[in-house]
């Protein structure tokens, strides 16, 4: 008989991990409050980030800083209480922002996002979802000169240590490339080998379909029911309670909530993030970042979708979407937004850890546990990667990266 496995969330991280598990022959049950690909997987920008070799830091220069602290810019909003509940992990996020130490932890997570695009082409033809995804790139715009400098001698230092591809455009080329922009800007670096998804939910939701066309069950119910239960673990879903052999977490943002009840305390964080869709009247070709104002906008087949920086507060405090008025203004320097669709604004939390790194393994203390989260501000780019790495350590078989940077038992 085949070994069973509940995965509980059905975001990215969750929806390919069940789909690699099946994939090597185990009776998989899928299991999230909500329908698949809803929460953080829904409302993000939709890259698949090829050149996001470096995880995002935290900065580290006094200007920065004093701006992020004095709520000056678009890149960074906070709330009191969020600061003051994230303080230890915080401090924790900016030691392993050390320079020195941000090199290791980049080696670590360049191996990952090196087989993001190729991963995910897998299972986009398996679900037949090649439409949501356009193979063009993506580009950094900068305003100043010297801002542009620097982007392009980071570019080049990556291209160099990390083979990742990119074109320098100045203003004139880069006008030909986007005539929708209208300021004068310095330059861009095009970023050659990310993707952009159109509707990232939708992908989400294809790759859960395929799984359920394979035969896996995908259940209704909440990780709070989660039970060690003789040698295995059981849930309460809709088709009530579902016991197996063993259980993986992949609750992004939410995982911390779990993982405390059975007793773990890592020094996970979250950034929220805003989005709101434009009727724009022109159309971007490719997603575009204003690097030096620390926003995206990305066409989605919904429109023009702009999605903010990082919010420091709790999960659940009321929406604050200060970014996203300033962000707005911001970008409508830069093209003719359009009017935002009638709707609330999006608000999602990116799922963080101190070392930047994602937990990725066997829970350190409960046998038939795995924990596959953390996966910040790259989660939808290294779904399918985090998915084949956990499935392939569960399998117990040689795995195709080395776990050992990403175990939970480093926070231990
Ligand atoms: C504004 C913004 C822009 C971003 N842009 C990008 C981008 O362009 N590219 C990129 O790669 N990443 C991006 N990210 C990050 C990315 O969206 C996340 O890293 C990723 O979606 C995390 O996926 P996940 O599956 O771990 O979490 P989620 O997608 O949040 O999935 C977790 C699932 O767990 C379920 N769940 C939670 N609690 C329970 C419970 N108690 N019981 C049952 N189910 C539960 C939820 O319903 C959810 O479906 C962005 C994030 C934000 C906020």
């Amino acid at each position: 008989m085949a070994s069973s496995i509940l995965v509980l969330g059905a975001g990215m991280v969750g929806t390919c991990t069940a789909l690699h598990l099946q994939e090597r022959g185990m009776d998989v049950t899928l299991v999230d409050r909500r329908e698949p690909g809803q929460e953080t997987s829904f409302g993000n920008a939709g890259l698949i980030q090829r050149e996001a070799v470096e995880p995002y830091a935290f900065p580290r220069d006094v200007g920065t800083l004093m701006n992020a602290l004095w709520g000056r810019g678009a890149q960074v909003h906070w709330h009191a209480r969020g600061l003051w509940q994230m303080a230890g992990a915080l401090r924790r996020y900016f030691n392993h922002s050390h320079p020195q130490a941000h090199a290791q932890v980049t080696e670590a997570y360049s191996r990952l996002i090196a087989h993001a695009t190729h991963e995910h082409e897998y299972w986009m033809t398996a679900s037949g979802a090649q439409a949501l995804v356009k193979r063009a790139g993506f580009r950094f715009v900068f305003r100043t000169p010297q801002a542009l400098d620097e982007g392009l001698q980071r570019a080049m230092r990556l291209n160099d240590r990390f083979g990742v591809r990119y074109q320098a455009e100045s203003t004139q080329q880069l006008t030909q490339a986007e005539p929708a922009l209208r300021t004068p800007l310095a330059g861009a670096v095009h970023w050659l080998d990310p993707w952009a998804v159109s509707d990232p939910g939708a992908l989400v939701q294809r790759y859960a379909d395929l799984f359920v066309a394979r035969g896996g069950r995908l259940l209704t119910g909440d990780a709070a029911s989660l039970r060690s239960q003789g040698a295995g673990w059981s849930v309460q879903t809709s088709a009530g309670r579902v016991e197996a052999q063993q259980a993986v977490l992949a609750l992004g943002p939410w995982a911390d909530g779990t993982i405390r009840t059975l007793g773990y305390r890592f020094p996970l964080f979250i950034k929220r993030g805003y989005h709101q869709h434009y009727r724009s009247p022109v159309q971007l070709r490719q997603p575009v970042l204003d690097a030096e104002c620390g926003y995206v906008l990305a066409p989605m087949q919904r429109g023009l979708r702009l999605t903010t920086g990082a919010e420091f507060a709790p999960i659940n405090a009321p929406a604050t979407p200060v970014q996203l008025v300033k962000a707005e203004a911001l970008a409508r320097e830069l093209l003719d937004l359009g009017d935002a669709l009638p709707e609330p604004p999006w608000l999602g939390a990116r799922p963080c850890t101190a070392d930047m790194l994602p937990v990725m393994g066997p829970a350190p203390r409960h046998k038939g546990l795995w924990f596959n989260f953390g996966h910040a501000h790259q989660g939808f780019t290294l779904g399918p990667v985090a998915g084949r790495l956990l499935a392939e350590m569960v399998h117990g078989r040689r795995t195709w990266i080395d776990p050992a940077p990403y175990a939970p038992s480093r926070f231990l």
